[in-house]
């Protein structure tokens, strides 16, 4: 088994569907980043067959509920000092706001307007746009 624990600080997200870690990795612009971070894919899981997972050497500030559109059983481990300290699975959110519109005669596809997206089924994942009411079902980044 792959040992979360070398990475110093930082975190873990593990369990991530296999496929879907690189594109949390770029949803994360982790790609740009000048910090350490590391991808593993189609690494051997006993529940889940087969899994990515990423290592970020760095403290993230975003909220990582997002992730949760992707599989809400992605399990997020803060490390600190070489261990874990806290883990937690993402929650869908009520609000997501790093997103962009798809309909091209929202407001926000035509001014720089913060768009907003509100939950309107959880089980669905549907949210709707605050400007124009469009409807998404997310279930990708
Ligand atoms: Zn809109």
């Amino acid at each position: 088994m792959l040992k979360v624990t070398s990475i110093d600080k930082g975190l873990v997200i593990d369990h991530i569907p296999q496929g879907e870690g690189i594109k949390i990795f770029h949803f994360l612009n982790l790609d740009k980043v000048k910090y350490r971070v590391a991808l593993l894919m189609n690494v051997p899981s006993e529940k889940m067959g087969w899994k990515d997972i990423i290592k970020i050497e760095n403290e993230i500030s975003m909220n990582l509920d997002i992730l949760s559109i992707i599989n809400d059983k992605i399990t997020i481990n803060i490390i600190e000092a070489g261990k874990i300290i806290k883990k937690y699975h993402p929650a869908i959110p009520k609000v997501i706001n790093q997103i962009k519109c798809k309909n091209p005669r929202c407001v926000t596809s035509v001014e720089n307007i913060q768009n907003q997206f509100n939950l309107i089924n959880k089980k669905t994942k549907e949210y709707s746009c605050q400007y124009c009411e469009e409807i998404i079902k997310l279930n990708t980044l």
